[in-house]
């Protein structure tokens, strides 16, 4: 059996040109970076604006477990499959981050016969979009230490600086810092820290800004520290913005690349899924919509993180009306939520899956409040068996959900011709009817239990004083109206990790809340909240070589 990287390298590319083509895009609005990846010129994307939306359909799935499910893979043959059946069908994915290809998780270009290629590139350097906003982000941090040093007028708070640096990489020991030892002539001693580069309010922002204009306001809104009195410091009080959007000039451009199949892809932007909302760009979802009939993107983790925020927070700011949602399930991930270990998901146990299908049915349930169609989507494993199939086919068919079983993994998009068939035909069939679950005039924390009450099932959501006072104070600064991001765990509906399958009446434990105002929404941290990863004790850069015909081994 080949190796994803394997099957990737050994892809026929179409070139740059014809993927161009496909898309009608001129040549010269075609920016190469080497031969097999592109960005699309500003010129091009404004010239979309008069033309008509295609339809937009979310990937998303059940609450992750460390079996997997295969978000991105099936987003990948899907798309393959839609083009296979005729349907211009674009692919819109988040850029990797290197923290998890060096760490567990591996990279983030689907897998098997559906991936998006260049595989190494992709999941690497890329196009340098995640150097550009590592770069801007840590100007930032320079110029306001250098404000502090100079002693400038705006009132900050040395003690009160919330901005702190990033770097994309797993590296715990980076995540408490004192900058500024060795006396004055070497800057002032603060107390900061590292966070990864997907963790940057500045990667929310590219993605959540509809154009440059827009990318501009986001940046100086954001809060980097307070003045006496709690009164809030920004980045264009440091007068820092003009430089940092020089910085990201290229990166706020969509990424071309393509399927192992020769389907078009935007690869742009990776925002963390805990507090940030975890969806590709909005620029890149809006041109993909005028530039083809249905438009595939994945959002992270499950369906009440990923799915909500797409549709509460990116939905929301973009103006976007999704027609459709495909939810992702493994048969060994739903017998995790049944309550069997890691190690034993590859044998077969009824009652685990009997149990565990509780989960897919919680999500179903939940995707339907937005009045979004769902299609379930099977990521068959080879390992699985007909008869836990059948018994997914009908939980699915007594709830009155289509469901499709997938092998796209092993077969490419032919694997999921059914399901496009499904998705096409679910979206064309129901009149577009998306609806957040919230208005954004609710108060701040009733947002917060709106969320956990009926997304995650709690029973209440409790919050130290602290916490409503915060909230109330950001109301009357003017933030009222901004949806809510929350940060849990992503493996649980509930703050407890290991509460798996579908749990209910369990108290929401609210810790802590932030504000992210360039991004335009507050966050709410539940539980330990980590934003700069650590590697494990085997990180898979152990593995990882160069060989001598210069070729990467063991990327995964
Ligand atoms: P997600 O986007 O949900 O995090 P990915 O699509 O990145 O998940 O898949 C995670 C891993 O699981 C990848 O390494 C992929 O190759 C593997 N995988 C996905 N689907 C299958 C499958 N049907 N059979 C075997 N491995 C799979
Ligand atoms: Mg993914």
């Amino acid at each position: 059996m080949p190796t994803d990287i394997e099957i990737a390298r050994s892809a026929k590319k179409r070139p740059m040109s014809e993927l161009a083509d496909a898309l009608q895009i001129d040549a010269a609005d075609i920016i190469p970076y080497g031969h097999d990846k592109a960005k699309i010129a500003p010129g091009h994307l404004s010239s979309l604006k008069a033309k008509s939306d295609g339809k937009l359909i979310l990937v998303t799935a059940i609450n992750p477990t460390p079996a997997g499910e295969g978000k991105t893979t099936t987003s990948v043959g899907l798309t393959d499959a839609m083009n296979r059946i005729g349907e211009r069908t674009l692919l819109c994915l988040r850029e990797p981050s290197l923290g998890p290809c060096f760490g567990m998780k591996g990279g983030a270009t689907g897998g098997g016969q559906a991936q998006v290629v260049p595989m190494e590139d992709i999941n690497l350097h890329f196009t340098g979009d995640f150097h550009a906003i590592t770069s801007a982000h840590n100007l930032l941090a320079a110029m306001i230490d250098n404000h502090v040093h100079w002693g400038g007028d705006s009132g900050l708070e040395p003690t009160r600086i919330t901005w702190r640096r990033v770097m994309d990489m797993n590296d715990r020991n980076l995540r408490n810092v004192v900058t500024g030892l060795g006396g004055s002539p070497n800057g002032t001693p603060m107390e900061t820290g590292f966070d990864i580069t997907v963790a940057s309010e500045i990667m929310a922002i590219l993605c959540l800004a509809r154009d440059a204009h827009d990318l501009q306001e986001r940046l100086e809104r954001m809060v980097i520290g307070y003045r006496r009195g709690r009164i809030p410091v920004t980045a264009k009080d440091m007068k820092a913005v003009g430089a940092m959007m020089a910085l990201l000039k290229d990166a706020m451009l969509p990424n071309l690349v393509q399927t192992l199949e020769g389907n078009p892809a935007l690869v742009h932007g990776g925002p963390f899924a805990n507090i940030a909302h975890g969806c590709s760009s909005v620029i890149a979802t809006k041109a993909a919509l005028k530039m083809a009939d249905y438009v595939i993107t994945e959002a992270g983790f499950g369906a009440d993180l990923g799915a909500e925020k797409f549709f509460n927070i990116k939905c929301r700011q973009a103006g976007l009306m999704p027609s459709a949602a495909v939810l992702v399930a493994t048969v060994r991930a739903l017998k995790m939520h049944g309550g069997i270990s890691k190690e034993d998901a590859g044998t077969v146990s009824y009652d685990a899956l009997e149990r565990g299908l509780a989960n897919l049915g919680r999500h179903i349930e939940n995707l339907k409040q937005f009045n979004v169609p769902v299609v379930v989507a099977i990521n068959r494993f080879t390992s699985d068996t007909s008869r836990e199939i059948a018994a997914i086919e009908a939980y699915c068919a007594e709830r009155g959900v289509q469901v499709s079983i997938c092998t796209h993994w092993a077969e490419g998009g032919h694997g999921a011709e059914d399901l496009a068939r499904k998705v096409t035909r679910i979206a064309s069939d129901t009149p577009i009817d998306f609806q957040p679950l919230y208005p954004s005039d609710m108060p701040l924390f009733e947002k917060i239990e709106t969320v956990a009450k009926r997304i995650y099932r709690a029973s209440h959501v409790d919050a130290p004083a602290s916490v409503h006072k915060q909230l109330e104070r950001w109301e009357q600064d003017g933030y009222g109206n901004f949806p809510v991001c929350m940060a849990k765990t992503p493996y649980s509906f509930s703050s407890d990790a290991k509460l798996v399958g579908a749990p209910e009446g369990h108290a929401l434990q609210l810790r802590e809340v932030r504000l992210s105002a360039g991004a335009g929404f507050v966050v709410g941290i539940c539980g330990d909240l980590v934003t700069m990863p650590g590697l494990p004790r085997r990180p898979a850069a152990e593995d990882m070589h160069l060989d001598h015909l210069g070729l990467i081994q063991n990327l995964s």
